[in-house]
């Protein structure tokens, strides 16, 4: 029997990689349906070469561009909206969803894939950040399994006992040790980085990644986020958590244990491994990446992380430890922020001064509801494009 996989931002790059994958096991899987934002070729493309149910574009007009690609009999149905994403994500006839949308436009779908309770590739970790304690609700309720997709939390996940439950003390697990590549400025000083650009920032050393991704791992966001998504995942505290700069990107991530063992998971920087893994879990199975030469790699540096330089860091710590709807704004802010610098309207230092001037503002409320979430993730929109426009009105706070 094979597997019906929804893609969820097929069109991005753990998208393509994931059809790269899946185009390897046709006996294993096959595409239920495909989503994008802008990028009506690609998808139009991935359709014609995967054939599935159900297309989805973010709205009418990149719905009929994808229509017009295909020939007139083609049987894949195109569909448009938020609606229809989660609708696909959430559709009895699906499987598996890989939720790899960008940012918190992936919240909804990947959501409705956890009530419906799918196996949920979780790449979209700006989702995770933004609403935590109700994501790993639903799941839990929905009887889903959730399998990581970022690199190092799917290496710690494969690193930790095969019983965890969410409790380091009765595993003997000492702390979770977070790898980081550095991003492109690793050893810079703040003034150095006062006028690199979009095109410096997103060349990232050893990942080749979406554009904002790539921002957030060039200010340490992406560490971040990181933090904050396995505080959730594993059901732990920043304090257990220590971020490890390995400018190799080899070693994943680490899982330290009381008797002084540690274990690791080791590969090659290409997304495809965590990929098959999830796909797969608990099988192995081949994914195209190429097998692990440790001599040619030589050695592996370990560093600790620069938070004077790189702020962003201490920030999400901050955020999680101040907790309900705060990350959801450190996550908000900081989109807003990349999105200036992308559109070099603001330069890279202000990123973190933005996020930091949005949180300061943001009166944290319980996290109750999806509603409160949604609120303060569009607060504090609105909030970084005023401070952006230098006109913020502090009532609204
Ligand atoms: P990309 O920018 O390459 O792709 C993003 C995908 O999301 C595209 O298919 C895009 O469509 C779609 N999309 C963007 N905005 C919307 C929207 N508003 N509504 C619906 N769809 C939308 O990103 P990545 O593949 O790099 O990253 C995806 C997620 O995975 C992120 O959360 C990232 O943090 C995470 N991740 C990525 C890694 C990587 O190696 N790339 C590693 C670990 C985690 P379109 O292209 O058509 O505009
Ligand atoms: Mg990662």
């Amino acid at each position: 029997m094979t597997h019906a996989v929804t893609v969820l931002g097929a069109t991005g790059s753990i998208g393509c990689s994931t059809l790269d994958v899946i185009a390897r096991h046709p006996e294993r899987y096959r595409v239920f349906a495909l989503t994008a934002a802008t990028r009506a070729e690609k998808l139009a493309e991935q359709v014609l070469q995967h054939v599935p149910q159900y297309a989805v574009m973010k709205d009418d007009a990149g719905a009929d561009a994808v229509r017009c690609l295909l020939p007139q009999d083609h049987p894949t149905t195109v569909l448009s909206g938020a609606e229809a994403l989660s609708w696909v994500a959430a559709h009895e006839e699906t499987d598996m969803v890989m939720a790899a949308i960008v940012g918190a436009a992936g919240l909804l779908p990947s959501l409705a894939a956890a009530q419906a309770g799918k196996r949920v590739l979780l790449a979209n970790k700006e989702a995770l950040v933004m609403a935590g304690p109700l994501f790993m609700d639903a799941i839990r309720d929905g009887g889903a399994e959730l399998l990581p997709i970022d690199s190092e939390h799917n290496a710690i996940f494969q690193s930790m006992p095969e019983r965890y439950d969410g409790h380091f003390a009765p595993h003997g697990i000492s702390k979770i040790l977070l790898t980081a590549s550095g991003g492109p400025f690793r050893g810079w000083q703040a003034d150095q980085l006062a006028d690199v650009t979009p095109a410096e920032a997103v060349a990232h050393p050893n990942w080749t990644m979406g554009q904002k991704i790539s921002v957030d791992s060039a200010t340490l966001m992406n560490k971040g986020l990181e933090l904050i998504e396995a505080c959730f995942l594993f059901n732990c505290q920043p304090e257990q958590i220590q971020v490890v700069v390995h400018p190799q990107s080899v070693i994943h991530s680490l899982v330290q244990y009381c008797d002084g063992s540690v274990i690791a998971q080791l590969g090659e920087p290409d997304m495809r491994t965590p990929i098959a893994y999830a796909l797969a879990w608990p099988e192995r199975m081949t994914s195209g990446v190429a097998p692990l030469d440790l001599v040619t790699i030589g050695r592996f540096d370990f560093e600790a992380a620069d938070e004077h330089t790189f702020p962003c860091l201490s920030l999400a710590r901050r955020a999680f430890m101040a907790g309900g709807t705060m990350p959801a704004v450190l996550n908000a802010a900081n989109e807003i922020a990349v999105e200036a610098f992308l559109g070099e309207r603001i330069p890279f230092n202000t990123i973190p001064m933005l996020v930091q001037q949005v949180m300061d503002a943001h009166k944290v409320e319980a996290m109750t509801s999806l509603e409160n979430v949604l609120l303060a993730d569009q607060w504090a929109r609105r909030q970084a494009h005023q401070l952006l426009q230098g006109s913020v009105n502090e009532v609204d706070a």
